[in-house]
């Protein structure tokens, strides 16, 4: 196979790739602000960087990425696209629709875009499995990195934290400016509903309102929730490599 690359191959090559495999990656991400010192691409290159590594080593394609997520709340700054979720579940079940009618059966969806996706995405999960006969798992790193994320003394997801930002200076360290970057650190008080990690994670996340992330970013000047500053590429390293290792585990169950 000369590329992992879906739309990299020819069709004759995608038709001997069937003959010998029939498992596929697609990448899930967002284009939505991660602050001022990361990219609005930032959950969809780390979907695909993902994606591309675990591709590169178990052989197995990966589709183009999806860039969009459901992304209401951070519309509040500028370049933020987001897609109804309702559409979204049509896409990803076209995805499958038409890639299952090729011959492929096994599909593991990588989400960039954390707890915000995960909803549609079970939905055209769920929906595909039942109408079309094929298998499919939801990779989330979140749900994948529970011990190597306190292991890296990381604090509690939030948005353009210390763990997407890590991951971000180790793949991409020419996208991110880090001397931007300012933390605002969780409260620590209440119920907390984003983390799976976290023994707070009590009540079931809703996006905020586009009020609230206004006032967050008239009072902090950003909208970011954790500590950046915090991140590297060290850490960043340690984390992306053990998700690396969980998805061709996941990979190897699918075989
Ligand atoms: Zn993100």
């Amino acid at each position: 196979m000369s590329s992992i690359h879906l739309q990299e191959l020819t069709w004759a090559e995608v038709e001997a790739y069937l003959q010998q495999d029939d498992r596929c990656l697609i990448p899930v991400g967002s284009t939505e602000q991660h602050g001022r010192f990361a990219p609005l691409g930032t959950d969809s290159y780390l979907a695909q960087a993902l994606a591309e590594e675990g591709g590169r080593k178990s052989g197995v394609l990966v589709t183009p990425p999806v860039w969009f997520g459901w992304s209401p709340h951070h519309l509040v700054c500028p370049g933020t696209i987001s897609i109804r979720a309702e559409i979204l579940i049509e896409m990803l079940f076209d995805v499958f629709k038409s890639l299952s009618a090729h011959g492929f059966k096994k599909f593991v969806v990588i989400n960039g875009h954390r707890i915000v996706n995960i909803p549609w995405m079970q939905i055209a999960c769920q929906r595909a499995q039942e109408e079309l006969q094929i298998r499919t798992l939801l990779f989330d790193p979140a749900y994948m990195s529970k011990e190597i994320g306190t292991q890296l003394g990381f604090g509690e997801i939030g948005h353009a934290e210390e763990i997407e930002i890590s991951q971000m200076l180790h793949c991409f360290p020419d996208l991110v400016d880090l001397s931007l970057a300012k933390d605002h650190p969780h409260s620590g008080q209440g119920h907390y509903h984003i983390d799976p990690r976290n023994p707070r994670d009590t009540l079931c996340y809703v996006p905020s309102t586009l009020a609230a992330q206004q006032e967050i970013l008239q009072k902090t000047g950003d909208t970011v929730g954790g500590n950046p500053e915090q991140a590297s590429a060290a850490k960043g390293k340690t984390y992306h490599e053990h998700l690396i290792r969980r998805l061709l585990e996941v990979l190897d169950v699918l075989q």
